[in-house]
């Protein structure tokens, strides 16, 4: 489709990032692009306009395109934060990485019961994030309608991990 390669060709290759033998996808270039950032934004805008209360960005680069497509459809934004950097009463979940593991955290309070709530992030890779975050949104009370990325590694099958939830991803490598 128009987007998937709009997406593509935005993305780059970034060999060794983090660390020596990952091959990390970059979405800097996409998201410097105005027209591309548009047109990610919109295409999420026409799919999920009047289906929700709310959008969840996951911690980092969830909250740059969450962010923005809150502000395109007019609903507010739950940031799905790493343990320790929210205030006030908050749940949390820890799941497993590839090496160690990891903990995400959402304010108790972030949502009224039952707001319908799409989440998104970068990419889909293991997909342990994806559902940490999609499980926390349903532990304060939201009913999540889909979970969105930019883009799937699709070797890796995250999808595997959601399969309580619509899934959708513009690109796939
Ligand atoms: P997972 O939990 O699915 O294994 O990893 C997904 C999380 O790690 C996402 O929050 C995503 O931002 C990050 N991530 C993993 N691999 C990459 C990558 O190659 N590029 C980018 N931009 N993020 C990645």
């Amino acid at each position: 489709s128009e987007i998937s390669a709009v997406v593509s060709a935005h993305l780059r290759d970034v060999p060794d990032f983090p660390s020596p033998g990952i091959l990390f996808k970059d979405i800097g270039p996409l998201i410097g692009d105005a027209q591309a950032f548009a047109a990610v934004t919109e295409h999420w805008r026409l799919r999920h306009q009047h289906r929700v209360d709310a959008v969840a960005g996951i911690d980092a680069r969830g909250f740059i395109f969450g962010g923005a497509l809150a502000l395109a459809l007019g609903v507010g934004f739950v940031p799905v934060r790493k343990a320790g950097k929210l205030p006030g009463p908050t749940v949390e979940k820890s799941y497993d990485l590839e090496y160690g593991s990891a903990t995400l955290a959402v304010q108790r309070d972030a949502l009224e019961p039952g707001q319908r709530v799409v989440v998104i992030d970068d990419v889909l890779a293991t997909g342990g994030t994806a559902r940490a975050a999609c499980e926390l949104i349903e532990e304060v009370d939201g009913k999540v309608t889909a979970f969105e990325v930019v883009l799937e590694l699709a070797a890796l099958d995250g999808r595997a991990k959601l399969s309580r939830w619509p899934v959708e991803a513009l690109a796939s490598s």
